[in-house]
């Protein structure tokens, strides 16, 4: 259990609305031999489009607080009023066969891993300005306004924990922002 792992884990973290998930999609798309997504489990309910297992596995209360108590999570903490939570079975097997396992989370989970993992390369994406972010999470349109306010204030005081973070990466442009994280990635494997 406390071997040192072969692999690598790669922790992506940023406000949200920052546009993430989509860099995320497109490092996958640019690595695609060596990379693994953990999926993460959450209380929240999908969004349309949204598939369980693949963004999520969604999980009721019950079945989260059980999988808490049973030691199953590296980290978990209550985001929006929902419960996410990196499952120890999503990343560990993957890590023993060598792949770079990538974790999306929020800046206290990214805290935590760094507990468990202090080897893990940690990457902050940051949107060009908090005017941009606000923008985004309209168009994103998943939100109500006072959803919206509260992701701003959160994201600004995450934006305050960014030089905390190994790297950070403005999202300009997905493609620009995706490519300097493979870039990264590939300097640290050499
Ligand atoms: P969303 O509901 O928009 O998919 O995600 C909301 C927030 O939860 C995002 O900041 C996302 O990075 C974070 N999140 C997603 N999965 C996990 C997880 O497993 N652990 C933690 N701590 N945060 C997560």
């Amino acid at each position: 259990m406390n071997s040192a792992p072969r692999g690598k884990l790669i922790v992506i973290s940023g406000p949200s609305g920052v546009g993430k998930g989509t860099v995320i999609k497109r490092l996958f798309e640019l690595m695609p031999e060596r990379l693994v997504p953990s999926v993460s489990a959450t209380t929240r309910p999908p969004r349309p489009g949204e598939v369980d297992g693949v963004d999520y596995h969604f999980l009721t209360p019950e079945e989260f607080e059980r999988r808490q108590r049973a030691g199953d999570f590296i980290e978990s903490f209550q985001v929006y009023g929902h419960w996410y939570g990196t499952l120890e079975s999503e990343v560990r097997p993957s890590l023993e066969q060598g792949k770079w396992v990538i974790l999306e989370v929020d800046v206290q989970g990214a805290e935590a891993v760094r507990e468990r993992f202090p080897d893990a390369l940690r990457i902050f994406i940051m949107p060009p300005s908090l005017e941009e972010l606000e923008r985004r999470l309209r168009l994103r349109g998943s939100e109500d306004e006072t959803q919206i306010r509260a992701r701003l204030d959160v994201a600004r005081r995450e934006m305050e924990q960014a030089d905390r973070f190994d790297v950070q990466i403005v999202n300009n442009d997905v493609e620009q922002a995706a490519r300097q994280i493979r870039d990264l990635l590939e300097r640290a494997a050499a």
